[in-house]
């Protein structure tokens, strides 16, 4: 029986040794040939084709595959669109697959150095490769399990942020795609749709959703709307923990904080803590209720943990390394002795690293302040005030230095309270204000 498997969810095509590789195999039955590499090329269903180059170094992280023109529609998103997890990555190609008549199978991947992280993947067309011991011949060359050696493929990248884009497409095929009405019997459409449970299919895509909330928003009407679906599609309107979440969504919604000084302290994406928790207790192979009862045993871990973090804060506060400052008083009163660690080490070299000036800005009534965090790259924030609340300042600013001038000597300061009462009879003066505000210092 020399029928390939079909491309199931999690099957690697790594085992399959009846494969021929590329360059050893014979371009069958007339076909477009598709140089090699960094070639996007887009093929409409009628045949139409065109292509772009984009370099030679694939690993360059400026090529953009998304300039391709004249594409349709399927073509444009495949190009354009983001995902967050290889399963939707392989659910994005095999959806445009679909339509257009053929179908997938995974190909190889390659990981973040020293890490389990995947940074490309390939999915190819399920005729890819040549079988071994199988003749192609004109009888069997447009049967869906014969291999012909289509070199159509797309290549995935993932970034630092988790995003996975498509950055090699190669949509020529050397054989018929299937016709509409033969389209559901393509081998990955129907393991897509036998091979995984549709409770599995809502994880992933509510997963999806919710990390898109976290991090993946450009702005806050992405957000409320990804939300908002979020919500409406898996009925999750009564969800409490939920509903907290969405009040607090100033702390942890990226697209609210865009404006916001961090301090360069380093964003640890959600997306890859919680990936790394599902890393350390699942692989593909691992069923889903295996994985609840999995992550049951590691929240449990975690309870303890808290349980004895809790114990040891309530016996004293961490000790602080600046003695009078208020923020790390506070900060040892209400955080445990871990975070607190972790908050002051931030803290001090935020301290003595942040730089912070004025601008000039185009219009004169209003100032910008640069804020930088040296050393730290470009974590900058810049705040408009506008004519008054500058004056505000700098009068308060004087007012501070004459204060401080004055300290310790009686005379002095006497004489500057004289000076200010003076100057606040003749401000009520010329209001036509009789009360005085200022307690006397005399008094
Ligand atoms: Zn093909």
């Amino acid at each position: 029986m020399s029928q390939v498997e079909p491309a199931a969810a999690g099957a690697d095509q790594a085992g399959e040794g009846a494969v021929v590789p590329h360059d050893e195999g014979v371009g069958g039955g007339g076909g477009v040939a598709t140089t090699e590499a960094q070639v996007a090329v887009a093929v409409s269903t009628s045949g139409d084709e065109r292509r772009v180059e984009y370099g030679d170094d694939a690993d360059n992280e400026g090529e953009e595959a998304a300039t391709v023109q004249g594409s349709k529609e399927g073509t444009e998103e495949l190009l354009r669109k983001v995902v967050y997890s290889e399963e939707a990555a392989y659910k994005l190609y095999c959806d445009y697959g679909h339509r257009m008549g053929f179908s997938i199978r995974k190909g190889k991947q390659s990981y973040f150095t020293g890490t389990k992280r995947i940074r490309t993947k390939d999915y190819f067309c399920s005729k890819e490769g040549l079988k071994e011991g199988e003749k192609l011949t004109d009888a069997n060359f447009n049967d869906p399990h014969t291999r012909t050696n289509c070199r159509a493929m797309v290549r995935f990248r993932v970034n630092d942020h988790g995003e996975w884009k498509v950055i090699r497409l190669v949509s020529d095929h050397n054989h018929n795609l299937a016709r509409p009405e033969e389209r559901h019997l393509l081998r990955s459409a129907r393991s897509l749709i036998a091979g995984r449970s549709s409770s599995e299919a809502m994880v992933y895509a509510g997963y999806q959703m919710f990390t898109k909330c976290i991090q993946g928003c450009d702005s806050e009407t992405e957000f409320e709307e990804t939300w908002a679906q979020m919500i409406h599609e898996f009925k999750l309107q009564d969800n409490k923990w939920l509903k907290k979440l969405y009040k607090l969504k100033q702390k942890w919604c990226s697209a609210l904080n865009k404006r916001t000084f961090d301090g360069g302290v380093e964003y640890e994406p959600q997306c890859d803590s919680m990936s790394n928790i599902f890393n350390s207790v699942a692989d593909k192979l691992t069923s889903l209720s295996a994985i609840a009862v999995a992550v049951d045993k590691l929240s449990e871990d975690w309870r303890e943990k808290e349980l004895e973090e809790d114990t040891r804060c309530l016996q004293k506060p961490p000790a602080c390394i600046i003695k009078h400052s208020d923020i790390l008083n506070h900060a040892a009163k209400v955080y445990t002795h871990r975070i607190y660690k972790l908050f002051e080490t931030d803290f001090l070299d935020g301290c003595g690293a942040t730089k912070f000036k004025e601008l000039p800005c185009e219009d004169n009534n209003t100032h910008q302040f640069e804020m930088t965090m040296q050393g730290r790259g470009s974590r900058v924030c810049t705040e408009c005030m506008d004519d008054d609340a500058a004056y505000c300042n700098y009068v308060m600013h004087y007012a501070y230095d004459l204060v401080t001038k004055s300290q310790g000597q009686e005379e002095l300061r006497k004489a500057l309270w004289e000076t200010l009462e003076n100057g606040e009879k003749e401000l009520e003066k010329y209001l036509g204000n009789g009360t005085q505000y200022a307690p006397s210092y005399a008094a």
